[in-house]
């Protein structure tokens, strides 16, 4: 029922803005076939110029200095998916499992990417997150996270009532919190634009509006301009990774789940609440559950949220319609209505009665003293999760995924706390592209 009702709001939004026809799907034929030779047989080829693509672009580019560099970048410019609609926190690791990629990347990402931004001159709020528990029975779980921290080496401060109040004079607990003094907020577009200004101050070729179409059955890449072949290709397509690696015999067990998150932005000033308030959240879901963030100028917003979205980018009306990627993943959301690896009859539920803005503000008030829905009208840019599900298992994946042999590598799975993650996780894809293609990287 959930699912039947929000595709009747969605579809109906969309049907409300479609003017004539739908748009292509992102990989399509191509329109004209080029060949240029410089650019004919890079030794590496990136798809994706989101922060992972563009980390993994550096730090091949700085392990191989001789080697050519291209990525290609269907949007017009860098970031305009995942990497620059998230919550821009750079969350510092301690909700992961220690034996996880994400609990291996994300202290040390943390500290790496405060440190460029700061390096960069880019802008930093270091605001800190309380994560208060609601009721009693949050407070095991508390305890969870509080081992984690320790377990990952994150700094981690359990808090009372009253210390917590020290911190943020609005919050509420049910007398435990904890506090991470080194979770900050930076502006994501900010990143993402210094990031690729490094990448082609040192020689990468970001050939943006020009996406990857399909490859031949000899390893030649097409895009709608060229065609490539290249030495090694490094996927890191976001929400299209799954399907780029499948034209690469990968992502067989995988299939990319959308999850869209929407935001909301409080009209109260600047400072009127002084750092990230997150809650307990269910550790058997990749998701943190509706908290207040603030954005690097200090801005207070709500979200995200998690609703199951009906193609990869429903960002809003017809943008990014397929009607068969539409079909495919309604099908599959209804599958998973009947028979999931995980409650996902109460997950769609839950997360589509965010919807209301009532609603949404209700949560956050169980966060804060004085919340009221009125001071949420504003709606912020969403965003959409990149989350992939083992078709085998019929579960939602917890962790980074990464397929590859010698001729290609791709990243799945790029979710949450990716962007945290991208300096550290590119080095590591950057070790295994080189243990792939049994070339030391220079010391
Ligand atoms: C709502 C939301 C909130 C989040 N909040 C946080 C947070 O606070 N902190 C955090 O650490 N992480 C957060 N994340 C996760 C983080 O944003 C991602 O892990 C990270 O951005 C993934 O980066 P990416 O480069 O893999 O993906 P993307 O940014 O999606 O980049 C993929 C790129 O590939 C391009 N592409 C796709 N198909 C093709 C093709 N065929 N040819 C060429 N190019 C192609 C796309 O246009 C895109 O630019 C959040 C994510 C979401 C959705």
């Amino acid at each position: 029922l959930p699912s039947f009702a929000y595709f009747y709001v969605e579809i109906s939004e969309f049907y409300a803005e479609m003017p004539t026809a739908s748009l292509p799907p992102p990989i399509r034929e191509p329109a004209a076939v080029g060949f240029p030779a410089s650019d004919a047989r890079p030794d590496f080829l990136i798809i994706g110029g989101g922060v992972l693509g563009l980390a993994i672009a550096l730090a091949c580019r700085r392990a191989w200095p001789e080697a050519s560099v291209i990525l290609l970048e269907k949007e017009a410019r860098c970031g305009e998916h995942a990497s620059g609609r998230n919550s821009g926190v750079l969350h510092a690791g301690f909700y992961y499992t220690p034996d996880s990629l994400k609990a291996r990347f994300a202290a040390e990402g943390n500290r790496r990417l405060t440190a460029y931004c700061r390096e960069r001159g880019l802008r930093v709020l270091a605001c800190g997150k309380l994560v208060v528990a609601r009721n009693a029975a949050e407070v095991a779980s508390l305890e969870t996270l509080l081992e984690r921290g320790r377990a990952n080496g994150v700094p981690l401060e359990p808090v009372t009532h009253d210390e917590a109040r020290r911190i943020e004079p609005r919050v509420k607990t049910c007398g435990r919190a904890l506090f991470s003094p080194t979770t900050v907020s930076v502006d994501p577009g900010e990143v993402v634009a210094a990031l690729a200004a490094d990448a082609q101050n040192l020689g990468v070729r970001i050939h943006s509006g020009e996406g990857f179409l399909g490859r031949t059955p000899d390893g030649v890449v097409r895009t709608a301009r060229a065609r490539y072949a290249p030495g090694y290709v490094i996927n890191a397509a976001g929400l299209q990774a799954d399907r780029v690696a499948r034209a690469f015999g990968f992502s067989r067990h995988y299939r990319i789940l959308p999850f869209k998150g929407l935001y909301r932005y409080s009209n109260e000033p600047t400072g009127a609440v002084r750092t990230h308030i997150y809650p307990v959240p269910d550790l058997r879901h990749p998701f943190l559950g509706v908290h207040y963030t603030l954005t690097v100028d200090g801005r207070i917003k709500i979200g995200p949220t998690a609703l199951p979205a009906l193609w990869r980018e429903q960002y809003g009306g017809r943008q990014g319609f397929s009607a068969r990627e539409c079909l495919e993943i309604l099908a599959r959301q209804t599958g998973l209505l009947v028979h999931a690896g995980f409650d996902f009859r109460r997950l769609a539920w839950t997360e589509l009665r965010k919807q209301s803005r009532h609603h949404m503000a209700a949560l956050a008030g169980e966060l804060l003293e004085g919340v009221h829905a009125d001071q949420f009208r504003e709606r912020g840019r969403p965003g959409i999760r990149a989350q992939l599900i083992d078709l085998r298992t019929r579960r939602l994946e917890m962790d980074f995924v990464l397929e590859g042999d010698a001729r290609s590598l791709h990243v799945l799975n790029a979710v949450s706390p990716g962007f945290t993650c991208a300096l550290p996780f590119a080095d590591h894809v950057r070790d295994a592209v080189a243990r792939h293609l049994q070339t030391p990287i220079p010391t």
